[in-house]
C-alpha cells in the first residue's frame, strides 16, 4: 500500500445504488485491508440491513457518518480554487519519502485548522502505522495521512520547511500566475 490515497465521496450508494440526496446522511467504511484502500457510502436503509459486525471501525477500518452536500459536477470541483496548502499537499501526497511524510502531516494539521479538511477517524494500517483519515470540506475527498510521530523539536523544523514552501509557492503564483484569481493574503483584511 503506497502511503497516501485520495477517493472521492461517492454519489450512489454502495449497495443498493440510491443516488444520494443533499444532506442525506450516509455512513462511510474504508477499508484497507486489501492491497489499495477501498472507499463504500451507504445510505441509511442500506447500513440498517448490514451486520453491525461490519459498521465497526478497528485495524484496518475507518468509519464515520456524513451528509451528502451540493456540489460535485467535475466543473464544480474544478472551479473550487485551491489554496496554496492544498496545492502543496496535492504535490506531496504520494511522494513514500519520509521527508514528505513529515511534511504533508504539518500541511494536512494547518488546513485541518482552516477546517478546510475534517479529522474524520484515526487508525492503523497493515504496518501498524497512525493514518488519519482526513475529508475535505468542499469536495468531499478523502485524504489518508500518515501520522509520523514527530517530537517537537521535529515538529518546529518542519514546521519552518512549510512556511519556506508556502512562500516560496505564493512568490512563484505571483510571478506566473497571469489569472484573475487573487492570492489569498491573511494581512489583507483591515
Ligand atoms: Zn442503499
Amino acid at each position: 500500500m503506497r502511503n497516501w490515497e485520495i477517493k472521492s465521496r461517492n454519489r450512489f450508494c454502495s449497495s443498493c445504488d440510491g443516488a444520494f440526496e443533499i444532506e442525506q446522511l450516509f455512513h462511510t467504511v474504508l477499508d484497507f485491508t486489501g492491497e489499495e484502500p477501498v472507499r463504500k457510502d451507504y445510505c441509511v436503509r442500506c447500513w440498517k440491513e448490514k451486520d453491525p459486525e461490519t459498521g465497526k471501525a478497528g485495524d484496518g477500518r475507518a468509519y464515520w457518518q456524513g451528509r451528502f452536500k451540493r456540489l460535485a459536477a467535475a466543473v464544480e470541483k474544478e472551479a473550487i480554487k485551491k489554496d496554496v496548502i492544498e496545492r502543496l499537499l496535492d504535490r506531496y501526497i504520494r511522494s513514500g519519502e519520509e521527508a514528505h511524510i513529515n511534511l504533508c502531516y504539518i500541511l494536512a494539521l494547518l488546513e485541518e485548522r482552516k477546517k478546510v479538511l475534517i479529522p474524520r477517524d484515526t487508525m492503523l494500517d497493515k504496518e501498524g502505522r497512525t493514518i488519519i483519515v482526513y475529508e475535505h470540506s468542499a469536495t468531499g475527498d478523502t485524504y489518508l495521512i500518515c501520522d509520523p510521530h514527530l517530537s517537537l523539536v521535529q515538529v518546529e523544523a518542519v514546521q519552518e520547511q512549510v512556511k519556506e514552501l508556502i512562500d516560496r509557492e505564493k512568490e512563484g503564483a505571483e510571478e506566473v500566475d497571469g489569472e484573475e484569481g487573487e492570492i489569498e493574503e491573511e494581512t489583507a483584511a483591515g
